[in-house]
């Protein structure tokens, strides 16, 4: 392998850029370090302006021939990526794991076979784009999808791999070419997933990834005046700085942003399937956008509910996230280590009592206690803010207006989970609650052709099956008098 290579989990790694099918690196360097026990994994090209310059350019490029090729022509060579990120999987999960610190067993079970599928599903789902017909009086109506050119993706740390290849998918299948920027604490798979692609015949500059730090090579991607559409995941605070770049350009935008789920849980449910789900908000240290942090009882089952909690929180280990028995790895950074303390710290001035955790758990520098908070009112800073750590808060409720108004109370509307043993009650409250989606007596089950995304701000737009292509092709009507041809 040529350039910059790092080597992490015995897996050699380009710590360059790809761009238009080779590796460019820059003077400049970021440390890529390890949440694990703060080791330096890499030191990672830092771009900017030039190099997205140049990214955007083989896109620009590479993006007749492959809008040319059409879904079909397209769907070998997908499948042939898909393939490439199967064949690889343990060691992409290895790289992330040492990268981000999500679980290992997560990453080998879940996370990289869906990155798989990210990228299979949506070539197969692209052979429907076949446009259609609509007959008018005087004129026939042809739809059609075109492809919307080059496609800017940037993703955030704690689901590299699976959140690139969310958008990275759909983007190629419909015939976009794609900038890739990484994100700067975890940015390691998306360098393998270029070498995937490139060995699966993905042509020059079709995908094309640019290492750097968000501020400065997000910022150069996000404000070029060649890109057609920009899809982001990460923080709302973000979206609103790329959202002010995209409308100077009036460039469309996709944002899945950040949550404070509600999870409610009804007299009626299976308590113990609850209980069990609501401890496993604390995988990855809560550093889950979808995590349901606002746990919401109803009144009649709270005290012995809580102990069934406190029974499946405590098998919740915390420890190296490589252990197969671990299931609380460490926060991402010192700086996002401090952040959550800061409102653990908070949270316990303005009154709210940690029925357990709240503080560093006994294993490592970046690794904080599964903490429940009760006595929490919900004005509070910890009942409105994202907190992105292992940190719950606990509520109660008396009847089913009472847990919506609750439910509702942030500038939140990720997600909602609900376990209750009445489908017309579920029903009807998962209906009234402002979320992308509700889970209901089940939680984190996502089909690859159902809807994605927020309300409020948790995001702009839906991506998933159809919702995808809608984001990423520009839909044309073609209408033809009748008869205007002989
Ligand atoms: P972040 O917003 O700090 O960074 C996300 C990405 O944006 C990174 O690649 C970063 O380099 C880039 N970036 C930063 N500033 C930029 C700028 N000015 N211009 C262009 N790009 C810029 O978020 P984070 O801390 O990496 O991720 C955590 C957040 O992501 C949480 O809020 C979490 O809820 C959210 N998230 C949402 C989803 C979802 O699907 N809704 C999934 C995962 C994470």
């Amino acid at each position: 392998m040529a350039g910059n290579i790092a080597k992490v989990a015995g897996v050699e790694i380009s710590t360059d850029h790809w761009i238009g099918g080779r590796r460019v690196t820059s003077s400049r360097k970021f440390a890529d370090l390890s949440p694990i026990d703060g080791s330096h994994l890499a030191d990672v090209a830092a771009g900017g302006k030039v190099e997205v310059d140049q990214a955007v350019a083989a896109a620009r490029k590479a993006f007749p021939a492959w809008a040319a090729l059409g879904p079909k022509g397209r769907l070998p060579i997908l499948k042939r990526f898909a393939e490439g990120i199967r064949a690889r999987a343990n060691e992409l999960a290895a790289v992330e794991t040492m990268d981000n610190g999500s679980l290992l067993i997560g990453n080998v079970h879940r996370v990289v076979p869906r990155a798989a599928q990210n990228i299979e599903f949506f070539a197969e789902w692209a052979l429907t784009l076949r446009g259609h017909s609509i007959d008018s009086p005087e004129v026939v109506n042809h739809v059609r999808y075109d492809p919307a050119g080059v496609a800017a993706l940037i993703t955030p740390w704690n689901a590299p791999l699976m959140l690139t290849t969310w958008k990275v998918g759909p983007a190629l299948a419909a015939g976009n070419t794609v900038v890739v920027k990484p994100p700067e604490w975890a940015p390691l798979t998306c360098s393998l997933m270029a070498d995937i692609a490139h060995a699966a015949g993905v042509p020059a500059g079709v995908l094309n990834v640019v290492q750097g730090i968000g501020e400065e090579a997000g910022d150069a991607l996000v404000n070029h005046p060649d890109v057609d559409r920009i899809s982001f995941t990460g923080s709302t605070d973000t979206a609103k700085i790329i959202g002010q770049a995209a409308a100077r350009s009036i460039t469309p935008m996709s944002a899945e942003l950040g949550g404070k789920s509600p999870f409610i849980v009804c007299a009626d449910a299976d308590l113990d399937a609850a209980a069990q789900t609501v401890a496993a908000q604390y995988m990855n240290a809560g550093q889950v956008c979808l995590a349901g942090t606002r746990i919401m009882v109803e009144k009649s089952i709270e005290p012995g509910f809580l102990e069934k909690v406190r029974t499946a929180a405590s098998h919740m280990v915390v420890g190296d996230p490589r252990d197969k028995d671990t299931r609380v790895g460490p926060l991402i950074t010192k700086e996002h280590f401090e952040r959550v303390a800061g409102f653990v710290e908070r949270a316990k001035a303005d009154g709210a009592v940690p029925l357990w955790g709240g503080s560093r758990a006994n294993f490592g520098e970046l690794y904080f206690q599964p903490t429940l908070f009760a006595n929490v009112n919900p004005s509070l800073e910890i009942a409105q803010r994202e907190v992105f750590g292992p940190v719950l808060t606990w509520q109660s409720f008396s009847d089913d207006d009472e847990v919506i108004e609750l439910a509702n109370n942030t500038k939140y509307g990720l997600a909602a989970t609900l376990f209750s043993g009445n489908e017309a009650r579920a029903t009807a409250i998962a209906s009234r609650v402002v979320a992308g989606t509700v889970w209901v007596n089940c939680f984190f089950v996502r089909d690859l052709a159902a809807p994605f995304g927020g309300s409020r701000d948790s995001g702009i737009g839906r991506e998933g099956g159809t919702w995808s292509f809608d984001f990423y092709t520009d839909i044309k009507n073609i209408s033809v008098r009748k008869g205007s041809f002989a």
